[in-house]
């Protein structure tokens, strides 16, 4: 399964740490809707691998999405709570919507070469 780069800092963590974590949710639940039960009775920290780069990309633009979307809620929430989080949010936000909009690119390649 592809590695989200970690939020090491620790304001990173406070502020969107949620995020990442539903980014790497996303990716299990694509790959238990393609393989049910595939992690059943596997050691814990299995490594799922997609069998084609096209599948890859899907999840990703799907992760990725929610990722994106996770860090709209966050602004909104962190605003309410006094707005110390909006410049990590923020660089958080342009640097995954610019991994959004590659991984939307090559998706839109894979679909004209499938045709
Ligand atoms: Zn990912």
């Amino acid at each position: 399964m592809p590695v989200v780069p970690n939020a090491g800092d620790p304001n990173q963590r406070r502020c969107y740490g949620v995020c990442l974590e539903e980014h790497e949710r996303s990716h299990i639940d694509d790959v238990n809707r393609a393989n049910p039960g595939i992690c059943r009775g596997k050691p814990r920290g299995t490594q799922i691998m997609p069998s084609t780069s096209i599948q890859l990309t899907d999840s990703e633009v799907r992760a990725f999405e929610v990722t994106v979307q996770c860090l709209r809620r966050r602004l909104d929430e962190d605003a309410r709570d006094g707005g110390c989080c909006e410049a990590y949010i923020l660089d958080a936000w342009n640097y995954y919507q610019d991994i959004l909009e590659q991984y939307r690119f090559e998706q839109s390649r894979n679909r004209r070469r499938r045709r």
